[in-house]
């Protein structure tokens, strides 16, 4: 059913003339202060106004994949914390009542 409107296309919701097309395109957003693309986005494209409407699934799952605390670190990452050897002891302390 979703192939068959692959392929004929689905009238735009914007301009009511043009036909929204299926495909591919390169989809931006922000992560924090990071500009993510996304190529080969999937997406309905009018071809009359332009309008761009993504696929729900793939946003769905764009949006797991950015969620950091889904469970995969990215790779990307770079960690600056340098592990040293704390040379303070844990001393036992003696209380003092005054
Ligand atoms: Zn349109």
């Amino acid at each position: 059913m979703v192939d068959d409107l692959q392929a004929r296309g689905i009238p735009c919701s914007e301009c009511q003339a043009g036909i929204m097309h299926y495909r591919k395109i390169t989809y931006l957003t922000w992560l924090n202060e990071d500009l993510i693309t996304v190529p080969d986005f999937p997406a309905w494209v009018c071809d009359v106004c332009g309008r761009r409407e993504y696929d729900g699934q793939a946003i769905f799952q764009l949006n797991l994949l950015l969620n950091p605390t889904a469970g995969k670190p990215t790779p990307a990452v770079r960690k600056h914390r340098i592990n040293k050897k704390k040379p303070q002891q844990k001393r036992p302390r003696s209380t003092h009542p005054e």
